[in-house]
């Protein structure tokens, strides 16, 4: 291209900035050969990239082509997308110039030359950083909002616990929701958010390892996805996110004087009564259920009163099914995947307070502890049924037919959201 700086300064004083497809669309009436030649590469390089059908950015790709490359004074991937969205300015790109960015980010040498199971993290840790700066993550959490399917996860080394967490979350639109939204201000802030928008644009070697460490979890330490869950929430989640809110109500079986007292901040009390086989809405109706229970009243002395708990549920809703199988004959819980916990919320349930489910994450138990396992099931699509992944940091991420037959790993932890 030869315009000079001056030719073009005098081009933006007589008409206003072209927009970035009209700039597209006089490069290729010039020079038409600049966009096919490259385009079976890139999809070559997409489908190697052992994702399965990931057609969507190599289809835009091919839309918009490789334009960039006609824009003075860029040489590599990573500089052409950079100048892009240098002079549209990040507040002002749009979603198909932010794929276009992503897309030439994946045809930079670092990424093209980079394999996980050659290189770890530490190799590209700089290049992520850079490239998925806080303005660019701010641009992706403002363009992209929603999530068609689970991304791949790469293991840097013990990191089970917190990836197969991490997939559940993201099977949540109300977890993107809050993403986006919460005003980042803390260092975990950043990260999480540099994670969700790489997730968003279905980047292909998301890490979570600054997250665990920044979690204070030691490099490689065998650790639990419950207590992953507890630390992300803590230092993530805002008071109205996510937490469960509890009224413990005993009631003076000869008097009737009632005690209140308010927990914030728990957990789920589950129990169960079936010996073998049960299902997450029978273990809902049971754990709701009024007990008699052993308390002495201060009123009246009398020795047993009734207890109730009453629950603030949060639009995402985690909890851990550890309690139900601990001692118990238990062999398997039916995830239910639209369960109503109204039986939780209210004395007398009237409506119907009916969750979805975004993902299980499932616990595999190995002879030898070292090789214990996490990993995670999650429901996407808009449509219903929805559609099944399994996404395991040891395979590729594959579409199934139903919930896991939990022979040799146990559901630990469900993520049910409501819109
Ligand atoms: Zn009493």
């Amino acid at each position: 291209m030869s315009s000079s700086p001056v030719e073009r300064g005098q081009l933006q004083k007589k008409q206003p900035r072209p927009s970035f497809f009209q700039r597209i669309n006089s490069i290729r009436k010039k020079t038409p050969q600049t966009i096919p030649s490259d385009n079976s590469a890139q999809s070559e390089t997409e489908n190697n990239s052992g994702q399965g059908n990931r057609t969507f950015f190599s289809t835009i790709g091919n839309f918009v082509g490789f334009s960039l490359e006609s824009i003075p004074g860029s040489n590599t991937p990573e500089m052409k997308a950079i100048e892009l969205c240098k002079s549209i300015g990040w507040d002002n790109v749009s979603f198909f110039q932010l794929i276009e960015y992503i897309n030439e980010l994946r045809l930079s040498k670092t990424m093209l030359s980079f394999n996980p199971r050659i290189n770890s993290y530490e190799n590209i840790s700089s290049f992520i950083k850079h490239y998925f700066s806080n303005d660019c993550v701010a641009a992706i959490l403002r363009q992209f909002t929603t999530l068609q399917e689970p991304s791949v996860c790469i293991n840097n080394g013990n990191e089970c616990f917190g990836i197969a967490i991490i997939h559940a979350l993201m099977s949540c639109p109300p977890f993107i929701k809050y993403v986006g939204q919460k005003q980042p201000e803390t260092e975990i802030d950043h990260i999480i958010r540099r994670i969700v928008a790489q997730y968003l644009v279905n980047w292909h070697s998301i890490y979570i390892t600054d997250l665990v460490s920044a979690l204070q979890f030691e490099k490689d330490s065998r650790e639990d996805a419950e207590e992953f869950f507890r630390r992300l929430s803590y230092a993530f989640f805002n008071s109205d996110f996510g937490k469960i809110n509890c009224t413990k109500k005993l009631v003076c079986q000869r008097c009737n004087m009632c005690t209140l007292t308010r927990d914030e901040n728990t957990r789920l009390m589950l129990s169960c009564n079936q010996k073998y086989t049960t299902t997450i809405q029978e273990v809902i109706k049971f754990s709701a259920r009024e007990q008699l229970v052993e308390r002495k009243c201060y009123v009246c002395e009398y020795p047993y009163a009734k207890i109730k708990y009453l629950y603030e549920l949060p639009n995402v809703l985690c909890f851990s099914l550890a309690s139900l199988w601990t001692g118990s004959s238990l062999n398997f819980i039916g995830i239910t995947k639209n369960p109503d916990f109204s039986p939780f919320e209210t004395e007398q349930p009237t409506e119907s307070n009916k969750y979805r489910l975004g993902g299980v994450v499932y616990f595999r138990g190995a002879a030898d502890e070292r090789n214990n396992h996490y990993f995670a099931e999650v429901l996407y699509s808009t449509t219903d049924p929805k559609e099944i992944y399994l996404a395991d940091d040891q395979r590729d991420i594959v579409r199934i037919e139903s919930l896991s037959q939990q022979i040799t790993e146990k559901p630990y932890f469900l993520v049910y959201y409501k819109k």
